[in-house]
């Protein structure tokens, strides 16, 4: 189910007027300068303001954007910036809320999906896509360890990994069966791919997108028909998707045959 962009917008200005109104405070009760330390708190209560008014000029360049559904070419990397500095902000607004979390995660992953296809024909090059499915869509009952090495895959054809494996062998593109977020890092970090194609929870997606941006990433959620990281299962039309949304991209600016070796 997609997550309005909006609860991730909604939630990340709140916070920003949290911040604006903490400065405000700062700034009323420490009004008449008379000590050093007074003149220092005033001046950090200044700081804060001024990165609290950047932060809403990047809120409204995302919602620009997004609205517009453009790219707007050098000023990504201020959207970019904006998002690492505003979703910290979102998750505590949220947790101030009590809002279910899942839900900004979701909706966190909406607007990077959608910043990612905007921005991703301003890349100069892009002869790498890693597709990072999580090691819950294999079978739990399966005897075949699979993030060892995803040739152990006897292709039986019981669980969901099989259809990620199927488009890795279709596209000609890395693929590694991750274990969670800080596995995907380290796969991310050894193979320093241009593009990414991830499948996760929202929150192990949330997490690895914020900690990879400004990378380009499109996530999908998977499905938990038995809870969390049990037997879960990915709709693969949105994983072709993905794949194939970096590869019309990619068209203008690679080679018809694209160089990538699923086998290292
Ligand atoms: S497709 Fe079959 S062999 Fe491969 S991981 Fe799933 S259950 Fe195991």
């Amino acid at each position: 189910m997609k997550v309005k962009k909006r609860i991730f917008l909604g939630l990340s200005l709140g916070g920003l007027f949290i911040i604006v109104g903490t400065a405000v405070l700062v700034w009323y009760f420490f009004l008449n300068p008379g000590t050093s330390i007074r003149v220092v708190i005033r001046f950090l209560g200044l700081i804060i303001f001024a990165l609290a008014l950047l932060g809403f000029l990047g809120v409204l360049l995302l919602a620009v954007s997004l609205l517009s559904k453009k790219s707007l070419g050098p000023l990504n990397s201020i959207i970019f910036k904006t998002l690492d500095f505003i979703y910290p902000l979102a998750l505590f607004v949220s947790k101030l809320l009590k809002i279910n979390k899942e839900l900004l995660y979701g909706s966190y992953i909406e607007v990077y999906n959608q910043i990612t296809k905007l921005r991703f024909k301003d890349l100069p090059d892009a002869d790498k896509i890693l597709m990072l499915p999580p090691h819950c869509l294999q079978k739990s009952s399966c005897p075949h360890k699979i993030t060892v090495d995803i040739n152990n895959c006897r292709r039986c054809g019981q669980c969901t990994i099989n259809e990620p494996i199927n488009l890795s062998e279709k596209y000609n593109v890395k693929m590694s069966v991750v274990t969670g977020g800080t596995s995907a890092r380290e796969i991310i970090k050894k193979y320093k791919p241009q593009a990414v194609v991830a499948v996760a929870c929202e929150r192990d997606l949330a997490s690895g997108v914020n900690d990879v941006s400004p990378m380009p990433v499109i996530g999908v959620l998977n499905i938990r028909p038995f809870g969390p990281c049990r037997n879960t299962t990915v709709d693969v039309n949105e994983v072709k998707g993905a794949l194939e949304y970096f590869f019309r991209r990619a068209e203008n600016i690679l080679e018809p045959n694209i160089v990538f070796n699923n086998k290292d």
